[in-house]
């Protein structure tokens, strides 16, 4: 992999460059502690002092809802309207994991077009992080990256030490390579180890997600999902929010006069009560607590048999968003036995009082 450092006083010029020829996409502030993913035409509004965006760069890729096709008896019309050239830059190391977790999701047993050729238009280029309170990417080990991007920004205060992921990646440097030097000092070297080893000594939580897979099978009957059905909303923000979370509804909207109809696709969540309705008006999981085992089913369990990782990639954003405290860290100590101050544990020792 090469390697080139880049000094800070030029970001701004190189991200200009690059960026003429697609939509450019950044972190902008939004409030105080509320940081998105925006289209940027002012450059001066990239923010990136920031640790997690409200929602991951998914959006980008697969909007919340969109087109596929228009059919009709005779014709089906494809519609690619939401791929366009674009650089999403900013993206932190646990969203790029979320993101090789899509590639392989969409790609496992059949190629999804509409998110294939999103993907393949699309420019990922990386931001180094520093964790706050919530995030667990150091125990989903996603705190560091090795793919998935076509460059990665590490800042070292004055300087960029601009990790190339991909030919993509190359061809951007070569866009402006004056801005680039090859040559990294001991110096460098010094300052990145050290930034590297005080960024892991900042955090401060650690889930055991080894064990997860088998806890979940030991407790499945357990009283804990009651518990967590009783509190939940079934609002459905935690599958919004989540970077990995992937299931989506397919609507036929037809076109009155036309005969014909449009096939939308929009986000759903298995955290709603229509997921598992079928027709005849059965439902295989009308019962909250059930629809949070199969989400974290998924989770903790399902994915690591099949890819040896969680499907977790410890972003925090489950803990920030749940208004009810039920998210990826409390269910999981809970698992492992760990007492956590939350809403639905103060709600079940009010109930049994
Ligand atoms: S777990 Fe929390 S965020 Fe998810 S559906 Fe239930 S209340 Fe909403
Ligand atoms: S489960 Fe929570 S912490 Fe894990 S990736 Fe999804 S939103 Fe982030």
């Amino acid at each position: 992999m090469k390697i080139v450092k880049l000094k800070k006083t030029n970001l701004f010029l190189f991200l200009e460059i690059i960026s003429k020829e697609a939509d450019f996409w950044a972190p902008v502030k939004k409030s105080p502690d509320k940081h998105i993913f925006e289209v940027i035409e002012d450059f001066s509004k990239i923010n990136l002092d920031y640790t997690r965006t409200i929602l991951p760069p998914k959006k980008i890729m697969l909007p919340s809802d969109f087109n596929m096709f228009q059919a009709s008896n005779t014709k089906y019309t494809p519609d690619f309207s939401h791929v366009s050239k674009k650089i999403i830059f900013g993206i932190h190391p646990c969203d790029i994991h979320a993101l090789v977790i899509m590639d392989k999701f969409y790609s496992h047993e059949y190629n999804d077009p509409y998110y294939q050729k999103a993907r393949d238009n699309t420019l990922i280029l990386g931001h180094s992080c520093w964790p706050d309170e919530y995030c667990m990417c150091k125990s989903t080990h996603t705190h560091v990256v090795k793919e998935g991007y076509d460059l990665f920004f590490t800042d070292l205060e004055d300087t960029y030490v601009v990790w190339i992921g991909s030919s993509r990646g190359d061809d951007l440097i070569r866009l402006k390579p004056e801005l680039f030097d090859e040559d990294l000092t001991d110096k460098d070297i010094q300052n990145f180890s050290q930034r590297r080893e005080e960024r892991d000594k900042a955090f401060t939580n650690d889930i055991n997600f080894e064990a997860m897979p088998d806890l979940m099978e030991l407790k499945y009957q357990n009283l804990l999902w009651d518990k967590l059905g009783e509190a939940c909303l079934a609002c459905g923000s935690c599958t919004n929010v989540c970077p990995t979370c992937n299931c989506y509804n397919v609507e036929d909207k037809p076109i009155l006069g036309k005969n014909c109809s449009n096939i939308s696709r929009c986000w759903d969540s298995c955290t709603l009560e229509n997921y598992s309705g079928v027709a005849g008006g059965e439902n295989f999981r009308e019962k909250r607590s059930d629809r949070l085992k199969l989400f974290y089913t998924h989770k903790l369990q399902s994915y690591i048999s099949k890819y040896g990782k969680p499907a977790c990639v410890g972003c925090g954003r489950c803990v920030v968003t749940c208004p009810v405290d039920i998210n990826v860290y409390t269910v999981s100590k809970s698992l492992d036995n760990e007492e956590v101050d939350t809403f639905w544990n103060r709600l079940s020792k009010e109930v049994t009082k």
